[in-house]
């Protein structure tokens, strides 16, 4: 089994070489959407084979391999945000992983392994650990069993407590270079502007081309192109109906920052294709408002969530929007 991506095999060959000499925790960190998830799997796969290559990469055919493909392999746990059902019936994932599941990983490499080889407890997203949770496993960390290694894997490891971060041995899996992605982009059919929209995440960019958000982003920026003309109202009401808050958010907070480097003199990182019209309306816009406003709205995330003033809050931002092409550059 080789690296799960191309940009990831310099990553790859560090994790097997550590083989020889594993730490008891490590700390897989990067932005989303640049394949450390499935990097941490192939190292846990690797490290639960039972007639691992001489490498260290696993085989695919032991009873081990053939466990972990099933995700039952009795030596792996996988502590990540569950699903829950809420009182009124609907089934929403967990916001942090909790010191019930944060116990039973402590349990869980007490116990003797079941084929005598390594024990493994992937940790994932590792900044949902709360401050109970992670207290629970402070101890392990630090000591943990022999033949024990936590993977911890994370998109924002400075939310993580310093008394976990000090225990891991940390990795960076960065962005990848441009170049580290030549051939994997025509592969999997993926167009550059989705690419930018991620900023440059490759599986974070595929997620958004193969589910629709890029045909969503470009219905968005149109309705957004027209500045000061747009119908807040009947806007806000359309796309209430139709976009989930967090997909709303992402692309009206996207649009806000391309137009702020537009009206400094830089050019658009997210949207690079709507260019020409980023470009004409940065000239309209008063810098002192767009720039409150785009403070104000790196924080608006989770009140967006709010299902009965979702409506409103679109409806303000949209007021909000049209007012900061007032008065400036005409
Ligand atoms: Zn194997």
């Amino acid at each position: 089994m080789p690296a799960p991506y191309p940009w990831l095999m310099p990553l790859w060959s560090r994790l097997l070489a550590m083989r020889k000499r594993l730490p008891h925790a490590l700390l897989l960190a990067g932005p989303r959407g640049v394949g450390k998830l499935e990097l941490a799997k192939n190292w846990a796969r690797s490290l639960l084979c039972e007639r691992p290559a001489p490498e260290g990469e696993a085989c695919g055919e032991c009873e081990g391999c053939h466990w972990f493909a099933a995700g039952t392999h009795p030596d792996f746990m996988h502590l990540t945000l569950q699903e829950k059902e809420t009182r009124e019936g609907e089934i929403r994932i967990a916001s942090d992983i909790s010191v019930e599941q944060a116990r039973q990983a402590v349990d869980f490499v007490q116990l003797s392994t079941y084929r005598a080889g390594y024990r493994l407890v992937l940790i994932e997203p590792a900044e949902a650990l709360n401050t109970a949770s992670a207290n629970a496993l402070l101890k392990v960390l630090e000591e943990p069993p022999i033949n024990t290694v936590f993977i911890l894997v994370s998109h924002q490891p400075r939310q993580l407590l310093p008394t976990i971060l000090s225990r891991c041995h940390k990795l960076e899996a960065g962005l990848p270079a441009p170049t580290a992605l030549d051939g994997w982009l025509e592969q999997n059919g993926l167009e550059g502007k989705a690419l930018a929209w991620t900023g440059g995440a490759p599986l974070a960019a595929l997620e958004a081309q193969n589910e629709g958000e890029m045909e969503t982003r470009q219905a968005v920026l149109d309705a957004l192109s027209a500045a000061a003309g747009i119908d807040g109202l009947a806007l806000a009401e359309s796309w209430n109906k139709q976009l989930a808050a967090r997909t709303w958010h992402r692309i009206s907070y996207k649009w806000l920052l391309d137009l702020l480097a537009c009206r400094l003199g830089g050019r658009a990182l997210y949207n690079p294709d709507y260019q020409t019209v980023l470009s004409g309306l940065a000239r309209l816009v008063e810098l002192g408002k767009l720039l409150d406003f785009v403070r104000r709205e790196s924080e608006s995330g989770r009140w967006v969530e709010h299902p009965l003033n979702r409506q409103m809050v679109m409806e303000a931002w949209l007021i909000e929007y049209g007012r900061i092409f007032e008065g400036a550059g005409r």
